[in-house]
């Protein structure tokens, strides 16, 4: 099909969340464009904006900065040609499924008698049939949320937009329903002109896009775009997918340099603030073991996720905290162990904790939070008062986040005790500065 009809743009969108307390850029400069026949990802971790963007591009919320383009015409208001396939998909549980189909087609405006006989073809091409008159409790997750597909197929939407799909599902009904999507579509039975997945699955994006959106958080933007060249039914082991897999991995891990200079500020510091990632200190450890008993102790990032089972999300946290307590460093994919690394991993369990405590002390947020405890009359303070000047930096949510990490990672490295009964932190910096 020579020249291809646009569907949407999203033009240089910009999206600032303002709280009393904080001003955050959710998402910045996103440029992009959806044509027909494309079945575009947009990949990355969780908090990079993806959410948000789905809402702009349905028109759920209008963004701070820039437009949505919807076939030429500036989107105002609800986009009435788009639909979200959800992670939970909200499905009537008083009525069946096939009644559950009926009333989007309802809401569409079929007429009364045609509304049956469509519902049912949705269904047998969702390859629900002989289930119709099934209810939702009676149904597995993936059943479920085939129900969910039939739904917005019914709307015959020409976006129709999936947001983490899969990710509720266990793992072999989320592949399977991957492989029954992509045959639906691949064969032209889903009444949609384009689709846009959203997901912090690497290899669920290789496998089913055909365009890849790799984004990053704080703040969010697009880092990089990738045209697959891959032909149907995708091989995950063959060399080209790994290849895409590896490429993904080097743009979403960056490269350690600059990074860790950031990584940790103190609240009130100039420059950028960034959370230290959601991981306890035992997690760190199994990943660094892994990482250092390859046969060399350089290795591609996504090789350790998939020997460790665990999803991108996961695998660049740890990856980050690896790089920012310094015991790896990260380029083009590939992480590589530092000396300090090495010698935290051959040490025993007191000498361990002495390396980690002197690697967290490098860390401006700890710094921060030790000297505000100790400047404390008692030389303590509760949870809520740590947790409220680190509101004025973050969302309640991810302030409490970093706390969790500052006290799990601080109680290993006994620079602070933290007693959970009556929820204050001790400075047990005192002792730490004694022994070095
Ligand atoms: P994703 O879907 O990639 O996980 P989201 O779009 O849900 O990302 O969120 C992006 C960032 O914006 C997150 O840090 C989130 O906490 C923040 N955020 C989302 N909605 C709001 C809101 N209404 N007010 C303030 N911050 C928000």
């Amino acid at each position: 099909m020579d020249g291809k009809q646009k569907i949407f743009e999203l033009a240089d969108i910009s999206q600032v969340y303002l709280t009393r307390q904080y001003r955050f850029t959710a998402l910045k400069h996103i440029n992009m464009t959806v044509e027909e026949g494309d079945f575009v990802a947009l990949l990355g971790p969780s908090g990079c904006g993806k959410s948000t963007l789905l809402r702009i591009i349905t028109g759920l919320q209008q963004p701070t900065v820039g437009q949505v383009i919807y076939k030429d015409v500036p989107l105002t208001g609800i986009n009435e040609n788009a639909t979200i396939v959800f992670q939970t998909f909200a499905l009537f549980p008083w009525l069946s499924v096939l009644q559950n189909v009926e009333l989007a087609l309802e809401a569409r405006g079929v007429p009364k008698n045609m509304r049956t006989p469509r519902a049912l073809d949705l269904l047998d091409r969702v390859g629900l049939d002989g289930f119709e008159s099934a209810y939702p409790r009676e149904l597995s997750g993936g059943m479920r949320q085939k129900v969910g597909f039939a739904r917005a197929m019914a709307v015959e939407p020409e976006l129709l937009c999936l947001d983490e799909p899969f990710s509720a599902l266990d793992v072999l009904s989320a592949e399977s329903l991957r492989g029954d999507l992509l045959e639906l579509w691949l064969e032209g039975k889903i009444p949609c002109k384009a689709i846009l997945l959203v997901t912090h699955n690497i290899e669920e994006a290789v496998s089913l896009a055909d365009r890849i959106i790799v984004m990053e958080k704080d703040p969010g933007r697009m880092v990089k775009e990738i045209r697959l060249d891959l032909k149907h039914p995708r091989d995950p082991q063959s060399p080209a997918f790994l290849r895409y897999m590896d490429e993904i991995y080097e743009a979403l891990a960056g490269k350690t340099k600059a990074r860790a200079i950031e990584a940790g500020g103190a609240p009130g510091e100039a420059g950028t603030i960034r959370l230290l990632p959601h991981v306890v200190v035992n997690s760190i450890a199994t990943f660094l073991e892994y990482s250092y008993t390859h046969t060399s102790n350089t290795t591609d990032i996504f090789r350790i996720a998939e020997e460790l089972g665990i999803d991108a999300d996961e695998t660049l946290m740890l990856t980050e905290a690896a790089e920012i307590l310094g015991f790896a460093t990260v380029d083009k994919g590939d992480i590589t162990i530092t000396a300090s690394g090495q010698e935290f991993m051959d040490a025993d369990i007191l000498k361990r904790k002495e390396i980690f405590a002197k690697a967290v002390m490098e860390l401006p947020i700890f710094k921060w939070m030790v000297s505000l405890i100790q400047k404390s009359a008692k030389k303590r303070l509760h949870r809520e008062i740590i947790l409220g000047a680190l509101e004025l930096e973050f969302p309640e949510k991810q302030a409490n986040r970093l706390l969790d990490t500052l006290i799990n990672w601080g109680r290993y490295a006994e620079v602070i005790s933290y007693d959970d009964n009556t929820e204050l932190i001790y400075s047990e910096a005192a002792q730490f500065a004694k022994k070095n």
